[in-house]
């Protein structure tokens, strides 16, 4: 069930609504929308008589399970990241190595991105490799390198958090915290997520249902973290030319579901640097917020996943597209992001 409560509703009507809840032992959580007002998202139904309140604005009563998350419960939300806003119609792109391979080359590569159109820098400390016996990243030490890089460009910095004991840490020195897609379901990851201050970008693991996938954004939103940013990073297909299939149909499906950001990684979800440009394109024109791209000034030398890295120089052409096609399709497409009309209050 889903409640929005009034701005100019007295207090009493929450505090009412959060006792009806716990002696229905219901979980209740909320969240502030577009317009200032609380909306509250409560596990279950609570019966009509309790919420004859002053000050409801609206009752939803049949919800999705993500309900926080979900489109019903507030318009487009804008996540910002240091001081680059995800989700205000203006497209962001995220760049760097997938691997933090030393400081020097960390700081060269986030100088190139900067200058290629890049916003915000990401590059691995922690990485979850299929193989134990590959690279397993510079751990704090490369914390310590994207700070530094954080510092002389001015770009936040996003990277990967694997375990919930890492989150603190990995919060002292990053602008966003990054959840792969390998940790997706990892809900004590997702649980202590929920509760750091840093934003989110969630990326999709690549097995999961979008129904899945939204879920997993709820565990970190009912923790008390609302900024959570979602990542379209492709799933298994039955095609060995691919590393994985970029499922651009979830873009505009995610769009219509929830209200979180939604970016999209092109370099996973093809594996081959060549198809890269071109997916990142249609991931834009899909309805994508932004894209999360791997470049390294020397590809083929990168210490992981060589073969989707791309030069700062494809990463200056693809900005250069998504800044023409953003010009393009924004008149085309304005009109579908307005937020959903308010329903009337039930009574
Ligand atoms: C990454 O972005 O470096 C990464 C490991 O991605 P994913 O979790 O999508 O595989
Ligand atoms: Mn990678």
């Amino acid at each position: 069930m889903i409640i929005e409560i009034a701005q100019d509703a007295p207090s009493s009507t929450m505090a009412a609504i959060m006792q009806a809840a716990e002696d229905h032992r219901l979980v209740a959580n909320s969240l502030t929308n577009e317009h200032g007002a609380t909306v509250v998202g409560i596990g279950g139904s609570l019966p009509s008589d309790r919420l004859d309140l002053p000050g409801i604005a609206r009752v939803v009563a049949a919800h999705k399970p993500y309900m926080l998350a979900s489109s019903e419960m507030r318009g487009p939300s804008i996540v910002m990241v240091g001081e680059v806003a995800v989700g205000d119609g203006t497209p962001v792109t995220m760049a760097g190595p997938c691997v933090i391979e030393g400081r020097d080359s960390l700081i060269e590569n986030a100088l190139l991105v900067r200058e290629a159109g890049a916003r915000i820098l990401r590059g691995g400390a922690y990485k979850p490799r299929t193989s134990p016996y590959s690279f397993q990243g510079l751990g704090e030490e490369g914390l310590r390198y994207l700070a530094e890089a954080r510092e002389l460009t001015g770009m936040p910095v996003v990277t990967e958090v694997m375990e919930p004991d890492q989150v603190e840490l990995v919060a002292e020195y990053a602008d966003m915290l990054q959840i792969g897609s390998r940790n997706m379901a990892n809900f004590p990851l997702l649980k202590k997520a929920g509760k750091s201050t840093r934003p989110v970008l969630l990326k999709r693991g690549f097995s999961a249902t979008l129904e899945e996938f939204l879920m997993s954004a709820e565990y970190i939103l009912s923790h008390g973290n609302p900024n959570v940013i979602l990542c379209e990073r492709g799933i298994r297909g039955f095609d060995s030319a691919f590393r994985f299939n970029l499922d651009l149909n979830a873009v505009p499906a995610l769009k219509e579901l929830t209200h979180l950001p939604v970016i999209v990684d092109p370099s996973h979800g093809t594996g081959r640097r060549s198809l890269v440009p071109r997916m990142a394109m249609a991931g834009m024109a899909a309805g994508a917020d932004g894209l999360i791209l791997e470049v390294h000034p020397d590809p083929d030398s990168a210490m992981c996943d060589a073969a989707q890295t791309i030069t700062p120089a494809t990463l200056a052409q693809i900005q250069r597209g998504v800044e023409a096609l953003h010009g393009a399709l924004t008149p085309v497409f304005e009109p579908m992001r307005a937020p959903e009309p308010m329903v009337a209050a039930a009574d």
